[in-house]
C-alpha cells in the first residue's frame, strides 16, 4: 500500500504525489492523505520524528531540527494563563532544540529537496525571499548538494547567513531593486527549462513540513490545544496546523475539537487580517515600516479552496493586527520571562496573545499552543560563528539582460546540471 496519495479538495481526484496544481485546473489545494491513521513518531533525526506523516519516501538524515514543545511558566504566570505550551522552532540547546537556521522554515525545506531527491529532479530548484525561507533551503541545499537559486532584494543579503564553509551547491543572486523585482526575476526563471520553483503553499510538503509544530505539541502536551497562535505572512503555517489537526481528530487519541487558530498580522502591512475583516489595513509602501518584514506576502492563499479563509472558517479563527509597538512590548515580555532570544515575527504571535487574554478570546485554564516560530539567534551566536553567504552576481533590476546574465551564471555554477 502507498504511503499516502495526494488529492484535490475540490474534485477530489487522486494526482500524482509530485503535482502542485489540479490537473483539471481547480481553484483549489491538492492535500495527502496518509495511510497511517495514527502518528506513530520514529526514532529518526530532526523532523523525521514525524516520517509516518510526512509526504516523502526516505530522508536526509543530516542537518534538520524540530519543533520543541515546553510547557510555559514565567510567561504563562504573567498572562494569568494556566495551559500554555511553547512550540519553539531555533536553536536552544538546554532544551534540545536544534534548528540551525533559527526559524520553522527548516520544516518546508528539508521535506521539499527530499522529494526533489528522490523524483530523481535534477532542476535547480529557485527560491525568492527576503530572509528565512531563504537561509532554510540553502541549509538543507548546503547538506544535500542540490543546486539552489536564491533571488533577494540587494538590501536583504545580510540575513542570509550560513554555518556552512562549502555552499558550492548555492547560487545567491542579489538584485538591485526592491522585494517585488527579486520575486519577478525568479518567477521567470523558475518557468525555463532546467529550473523548478518549489511551489510555496501549494507544496504539500512544505505544508505537511509546517504542520509538524502542531504533532510535536499535541504528542508533547497528549492533547489537542483548544488555541494555535501564530504570526502569519501567507498564513501557509495556519493552514498546516489546521490540516495536521484534522489529522489528529482522526487518529482518534488527541481530542474531538480543532483548535482555534489565533493568528496574528504586523501592521501596516496586514493583507489577511484585511481580508478577514474587511478592512483596509495595508499601506501602499508595504513592506517599508514593518518589524519583520518576513511576514509580509502579496497573494497570500486566502480564497483559494483549502486556503487561509477556509482554515478560519473551520476552526471559528481569529486575526489581529500588531503594530510595532505592541510587537516590541511582547518581544520584551518573552525573552525576560522565558529566557531565549525570539525573532521579531514571532513576537507578533506573543502581541496577538496579549491582545487574546485582554479581549477574553481564551480562558486561563484552556490549552494553548504559542508557536513561536523563529528564535535563538543571539543563542546560536554565543556558539557558533555566522558566516555570510557568498554572492555569486548582482543584478539590476532594470537590466534587460538581468535573466540572461543569471542563466549564464547558473550554468557556470551548476555546468552539468543544466
Ligand atoms: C515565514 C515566517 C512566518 C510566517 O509564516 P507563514 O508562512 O505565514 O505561516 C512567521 N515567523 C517566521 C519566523 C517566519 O520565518
Amino acid at each position: 500500500m502507498n504511503k499516502y496519495s495526494v488529492k484535490c479538495l475540490l474534485c477530489g481526484e487522486v494526482h500524482d504525489p509530485y503535482s502542485l496544481n489540479c490537473k483539471k485546473g481547480d481553484d483549489s489545494f491538492l492535500r495527502a492523505y496518509y495511510t497511517a491513521k495514527q502518528l506513530m513518531p520514529t526514532d529518526m533525526p530532526g523532523i523525521w520524528r514525524y516520517y509516518n506523516w510526512l509526504p516523502t519516501e526516505g530522508i536526509i538524515e543530516e542537518g534538520s531540527g524540530r519543533t520543541v514543545t515546553y510547557k510555559s511558566e514565567n510567561l504563562a504566570s504573567a498572562l494569568g494563563l494556566d495551559d500554555l505550551w511553547i512550540a519553539f522552532n531555533g536553536y536552544w540547546p538546554e532544551k534540545n532544540a536544534y534548528i540551525m537556521t533559527c526559524t520553522f522554515k527548516d520544516l518546508e525545506s528539508f521535506p521539499t529537496m527530499q522529494r526533489l531527491r528522490e523524483q530523481g529532479d535534477k532542476r535547480i530548484i529557485v527560491v525568492a525571499s527576503a530572509g528565512n525561507t531563504a537561509r532554510a533551503f540553502a541549509h538543507a541545499c548546503s547538506v544535500t548538494g542540490q543546486p539552489l537559486l536564491l533571488v533577494v532584494p540587494k538590501d536583504s543579503a545580510h540575513r542570509l547567513w550560513t554555518l556552512h564553509d562549502d555552499n558550492h551547491s548555492v547560487c545567491l543572486v542579489t538584485v538591485e531593486g526592491d522585494y517585488f523585482d527579486a520575486i519577478s526575476l525568479a518567477g521567470k526563471l523558475a518557468s525555463r527549462e532546467g529550473f523548478v520553483n518549489e511551489g510555496g503553499a501549494k507544496n504539500v510538503a512544505r505544508r505537511d513540513g509546517m504542520g509538524t509544530v502542531m504533532l510535536d505539541a499535541v504528542l508533547t502536551s497528549n492533547e489537542l490545544p483548544a488555541h494555535y497562535f501564530q504570526a502569519v505572512g501567507s498564513g501557509t503555517g495556519g493552514i498546516s496546523a489546521w490540516e495536521a489537526s484534522m489529522r489528529l481528530l482522526e487518529d482518534g487519541r488527541f481530542g474531538d475539537t480543532l483548535p482555534k487558530l489565533q493568528l496574528g498580522q504586523n501592521l501596516p502591512c496586514a493583507p489577511l487580517y484585511s481580508l478577514w475583516n474587511d478592512v483596509d489595513a495595508v499601506d501602499a509602501a508595504c513592506p517599508e515600516g514593518m518589524y519583520d518584514d518576513v511576514l509580509f506576502n502579496r497573494k497570500p492563499p486566502f480564497a483559494i479552496k483549502g486556503g487561509v479563509k477556509d482554515a478560519l472558517e473551520a476552526t471559528g479563527g481569529i486575526l489581529y493586527a500588531v503594530n510595532n509597538k505592541e510587537a516590541s512590548e511582547a518581544q520584551e515580555l518573552f525573552e525576560r520571562s522565558e529566557g531565549i532570544d525570539i525573532n521579531p515575527a514571532a513576537a507578533v504571535a506573543v502581541a496577538s496573545l496579549v491582545q487574546a487574554v485582554k479581549a477574553g478570546n481564551v480562558k486561563s485554564t484552556e490549552k494553548i499552543v504559542l508557536n513561536i516560530t523563529g528564535g535563538g539567534q543571539k543563542r546560536l551566536m554565543q556558539d557558533y560563528e555566522l558566516k555570510q553567504l557568498p554572492v555569486s552576481l548582482t543584478v539590476s533590476a532594470k537590466d534587460e539582460d538581468a535573466e540572461a546574465k543569471v542563466v549564464t551564471k547558473a550554468a557556470e555554477l551548476f555546468g552539468a546540471l543544466l
